[in-house]
Formats: C-alpha cells, structure tokens, sequence
C-alpha cells in the first residue's frame, strides 16, 4: 500500500502538519491495525503507540520515526516535545473525531502551538481508491456473493438469525477476515425495517425475504443487498419492479462529473413516479474502503463531483411498513467513462 504517497497527498491539501487520532485514517496513512497509535503527519511523519505495539509497529509502520510511551500515559508529552525540537507552532486537528477531554489534553499540554480544525482531510483522500484499493474489494465481493449464492441454494429454511449466521460462516470460511457489517437478514414485515437486526423469527417462504450484507478483505469491505419477492404477496413484485428501475436510473447518469446529489436525485425520482416517494426513507448510496460508510454519500444535498476511482454502493429501497420493504444494492467503481458494476448475482434471485 502507498502509505508515503497518502501522506504526502494529505499533507500537501492541508498545508499544515496534522495529528491524525482516528483509527482508520492512522491505518489509511501508516498500515497500523493496531487499536492504539497516532501520527503527527509532517515530513517527517512521527507515529505515537504504546509498547504493545513495539513489535507490530516496527513491521507495519517501517517509514515512520516511531515513538513508545507507557501504556497508560498519553503521548502528548512526547508529541510536545517533538513539536517544539521542529519548531511547528500549528498544528491541526481531525475535528470530527477529537473529544473535549483529548481537546483539553492537547491545549494543556501544547502550551505556545495553535491547534487548528481540519474536516475530512484524510477523508477526502480515501475517496479515491488506489488500485490495489479497489482489488480487495473486488475480491471481497466475490466472496461475498459467492457465500450468499452457495447458501441459499442449501438453505432448507430456518430462522433470520439462522441465515444470517451460515453467511456469515460462509464468508469468514472462503478467505475473508470478517463479514464488513452485522449480516441484516429480514423477512415479510420486517424488512420494512431498512436496519433491521436479524431475529429468532422463521423466515416464511412465501413472504419477502431481504439480505444486506458483506466480506472484509484486508480491512476493504463490500456490500450489496438482495430482495427476495417471487413468492410475495402483492405489491411486494411491484415495488421491487420499482426498486430495480430506480437502481437503473441512478447507474444510467453515474460517471465522472456528475453531482452525487444528481445520482440520488434520479432513483427518487423513479420512486416517486412509481407513488413510492414516501417509502424511499434512505439516501441512494455511500462509498466504503476500510470503512463500510465512507465519503462521498450519493444523497441529496451533496455537492460532491464524481470522479474516476470512487466505489460506491446504489441502494434504492422502499418501505411499506407492516407489508415489507425491498432494497437493490450493488457495488459498482467510477472509471473514466461510467463505472463497472462489482456486482454480478441477479437482481431479483430466484
Ligand atoms: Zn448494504
Ligand atoms: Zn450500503
């Protein structure tokens, strides 16, 4: 992975060193997957951990100067010192994801240096995936589809929570580290329920049946969904017929250039058409990476450009609460001209 690269990217947006505290984006920058480390990003980089993480460190974090402190302790003792010997007199912070109890142990401890907010400036970054970005989570993909493929095709019928564990064993047996989020198994009336948490509840073979789920390859997730309506009853065939068109017409206009508010605009639009406006309670997609929601989100409002490299989920849905809900989900990559499509299982399986 190109970590340097990451950094240097980050590093020349910002303008300014930055303490990067929030798990994923030290891992983004360092290939660190321990639970305790930070990174003063400046050139050179200083990477904080505690003596754990002695060894770990020093093979996933080879390009850093690295620095031990007791665990236990804080590093900002140490982060002052460091700061003063460079002469650094600003210093920026990740405002999301600062606490007021480590704000005031910075202000405490950094007495002279200005701590400035910085939004999203490793976020942006990971926007664009790397090559090697987007292989795993291809990869992921595959497993993902071929766990759901391989168990509904043995599946003789059991409870959500049932399923939802098979799939789960499914994935982490084909090769990934984990499933990328609690698998969502929810049938008849409770797939209206878009978060719905999988229950001890027998799936009923002649009600909906919906299952949202993913693989973790290497710390890159998937996901996709799929609604079961064949043998549903009425409307459910309609509003998946509707689901299904509206997905269409989100990937019809995705490319390069095009507002990410556009793309949601345009699966709304279908929706509301269809007179299922009001059921359509999410926005239409997000990206993932080493998270499974990251930026930019296809939703209303965002005023995000997209460009070549960015996967993104399009997920339309609608809810009929007390009747059920359907949502499509696929996994697709912006390239030059359009995108691919990750996804390959059908839309409406059988
Ligand atoms: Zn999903
Ligand atoms: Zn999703």
């Amino acid at each position: 992975m190109r970590h340097r690269e990451r950094r240097e990217r980050v590093l020349a947006a910002v303008g300014h060193p930055v303490l990067v505290t929030e798990p994923t984006n030290v891992r983004y920058l360092t290939g660190f997957t321990g639970s305790n480390g930070q990174l003063l990003l400046d050139d050179p980089s200083f990477f904080f951990t505690d003596g754990r993480y002695a060894t770990q460190s020093s093979e996933q974090v080879p390009d850093c100067e690295r620095v031990l402190y007791e665990q236990n302790t804080s590093f900002v003792p140490r982060l002052g010192e460091i700061l003063s010997a460079s002469g650094i007199g600003e210093l920026g912070l990740e405002a999301s994801h600062v606490t007021v109890q480590a704000l005031r142990t910075l202000t405490d401890g950094l007495p002279g240096v200005r701590l400035v907010e910085t939004t999203r400036s490793v976020e942006r970054v990971r926007m664009l995936k790397e090559p090697e970005e987007v292989e795993l989570i291809r990869r992921a993909q595959v497993i993902a589809e071929s766990a759901l493929t391989g168990v509904m095709q043995r599946w003789q019928g059991g409870t959500e929570l049932d399923l939802a564990l098979e799939l789960e064993w499914a994935v982490r047996t084909s090769g990934a580290d984990a499933v990328s989020f609690e698998v969502i198994v929810a049938s008849g009336p409770r797939s209206a329920l878009p978060h719905a948490r999988p229950s001890r509840e027998r799936i009923d073979p002649d009600a909906v049946l919906l299952v949202d789920m993913g693989a973790r390859v290497q710390g890159y997730c998937s996901d996709m969904t799929r609604t079961w309506t064949n043998r549903a009853p009425d409307p459910m065939r309609d509003v998946h017929a509707a689901v299904v068109e509206a997905l269409e017409a989100a990937l019809a206009v995705l490319r390069p250039g095009v507002l990410a508010a556009d793309v949601d605009r345009e699966a709304r639009e279908v929706l509301s058409r269809a007179g299922y406006g009001e059921a359509f309670v999410h926005s239409t997609g997000h990206s993932l990476g080493l998270d499974i929601h990251e930026q930019p989100r296809l939703a209303g409002g965002s005023q995000t450009v997209l460009e070549e490299g960015m996967v993104l989920t399009v997920e339309p849905g609608a809810y009929l609460p007390g009747l059920g809900g359907v949502r499509v989900e696929d996994l697709v990559l912006v390239t030059s001209d359009g995108y691919e499509n990750l996804t390959s299982l059908p839309r409406q399986p059988v």
